[in-house]
């Protein structure tokens, strides 16, 4: 389920702008606006949920499926090399969108980033 107040809800329906590099029936994945990286995106589930911490079992297939497809969607976008997955999880973290997503970071030595 889409919430109409959230930012990550309202890119996958469409209303605001965003460069999707890939999108299926269960995530989208799109560039972030403000790059930490080089290649810097951000993977969503096309349901809200807002915190890891609030994942049940019933996430747990969604979860795995973003991991088992991350790889592929990384390496077609310039992450040959490698590449870092980040989850910010609450306000220690920075979290600022309360839509659970997955940083993906590569197309370049990141050292200590
Ligand atoms: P967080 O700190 O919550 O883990 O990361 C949220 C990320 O979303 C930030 O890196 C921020 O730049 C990105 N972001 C926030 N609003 C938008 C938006 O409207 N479009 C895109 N593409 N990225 C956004
Ligand atoms: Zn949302």
């Amino acid at each position: 389920m889409l919430d109409g107040n959230c930012v990550f809800c309202r890119i996958i329906k469409g209303e605001i702008p965003a460069a999707v590099v890939y999108e299926d029936d269960k995530m989208c994945v799109f560039k972030d606006l403000e790059p930490k990286a080089k290649v810097h995106l951000l993977a969503v589930p096309k349901s809200h949920f807002k915190l890891l911490s609030e994942a049940g079992e019933e996430d747990a297939e969604i979860l795995k499926y973003m991991l088992t497809k991350i790889p592929g969607i990384a390496a077609a976008n310039g992450c040959e090399n490698g590449y870092r997955l980040i989850i910010n999880q609450g306000d220690d973290a920075g979290q600022t969108v309360f839509h659970l997503h997955i940083h993906i970071l590569g197309g370049q030595p990141l050292g200590d980033l």
